[in-house]
């Protein structure tokens, strides 16, 4: 049977918005995007509200999806669940651990369908390598997630504030790839996090993790990378090395580059989000949250030069 198409409210019109979601909802075929709400940003053929309350006032929603920086998004969210909403939200999907663990009560509780949007699990190798692991030993596992926080996010000042993620907001995107490739457990052993002095979050960070109490997971992170952005997870096995580069959209084992199908991030999650909501279920996995949060928990911070975009 077909699924009935969904009426479809944005929450948030910034630039993942415009560089993913448009165009997915476009295609999907599952949802009519009927409203926005946001401070200014409004889309052609969508009606225009400044806020959700103003959106659900005025309009009848199946589903909201939720992209607002994270510190604004638990608030929002708990709006359109106690509207009776399905919610979808960018990751990551809260500011902290209590309010994850709020909205995931809230939609349990009303039979409502969260779901928490890990767009780099949608890259085409995850699911390949997760299969690869399970009849592999793990030997190390280092990830150098390295960009130029000026070309990939001009100006977002709330990134950089505290409760933005700063270099964990890209790269949480790594451990949303880790967590669901690797067939155990990762633990956050340290954390050296460098702050520039006039902002609170990081802007680099060394971390040092351990897969299955023993294995060493290393991240190099760092978002004043001048030159070639690097987003790699490269995993050493008792058979050989597999990489995820690009942030998964290239993969490579033992040297040999393997087929990659690009772009399909985006129109795979809103699929995901209508056969959720279609089945009555959530997706919620907070799994990489919580290693950030546990980085944070144990972090060395140290001040460095400032930072100006
Ligand atoms: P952005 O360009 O700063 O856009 C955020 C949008 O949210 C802006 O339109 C902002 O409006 C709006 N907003 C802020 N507070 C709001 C509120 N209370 N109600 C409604 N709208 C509100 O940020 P972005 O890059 O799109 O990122 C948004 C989220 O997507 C982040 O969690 C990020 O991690 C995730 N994401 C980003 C990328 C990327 O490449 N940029 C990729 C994947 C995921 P004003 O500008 O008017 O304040």
């Amino acid at each position: 049977m077909d699924q009935r198409r969904l009426r479809l409210g944005l929450v948030g019109i910034g630039k993942i918005v415009r560089d993913q979601h448009l165009a997915a909802i476009a295609q999907s075929g599952q949802f009519d995007l009927v409203a926005t709400a946001a401070p200014e940003g409004h889309v052609e053929g969508a009606a225009a509200y400044s806020s959700i309350e103003a959106m659900l006032a005025h309009e009848t929603l199946d589903a909201v999806s939720i992209c607002t920086p994270p510190g604004v998004r638990a608030p929002i969210a708990i709006v359109a669940l106690r509207a009776g909403l399905a919610v979808m939200v960018e990751k990551p999907p809260t500011a902290t651990l209590s309010q994850a663990e709020h909205l995931a009560r809230l939609a349990a509780s009303g039979g409502q369908t969260l779901f928490s949007a890990w767009h780099s699990r949608e890259t085409a190798p995850v699911d390949a390598v997760r299969a690869m692991l399970t009849d592999r030993r793990i030997e190390a596992i280092e990830v150098i997630w390295h960009e130029d926080v000026r070309e990939w996010h001009p100006g977002q000042d709330w990134l950089l504030a505290a409760g933005g993620f700063g270099v964990f907001d890209p790269a949480i995107n790594a451990l949303s790839i880790l967590t669901k490739v690797l067939p155990g457990h990762l633990a956050v052993q340290s954390a050296a996090l460098g702050v520039p002095e006039n902002r609170g979050a990081p802007i680099r960070a060394d971390v040092m993790m351990h897969f299955d109490g023993s294995v060493p997971v290393r991240l190099d992170l760092n978002m004043r990378h001048a030159g070639t952005a690097r987003w790699d997870i490269i995993i050493a096995t008792d058979r050989g090395t597999i990489e995820l580069g690009r942030g998964g959209h290239r993969w490579s084992v033992d040297g040999e580059v393997m087929p990659v199908e690009q772009g399909q991030e985006y129109p795979r999650l809103y699929r995901r989000f209508a056969e959720l909501v279609d089945t009555g279920r959530s997706d919620f996995d907070i799994g990489p949250l919580m290693l950030v949060a546990d980085a944070m928990m144990v972090g060395h911070t140290t001040r460095e030069a400032a930072f100006h975009f």
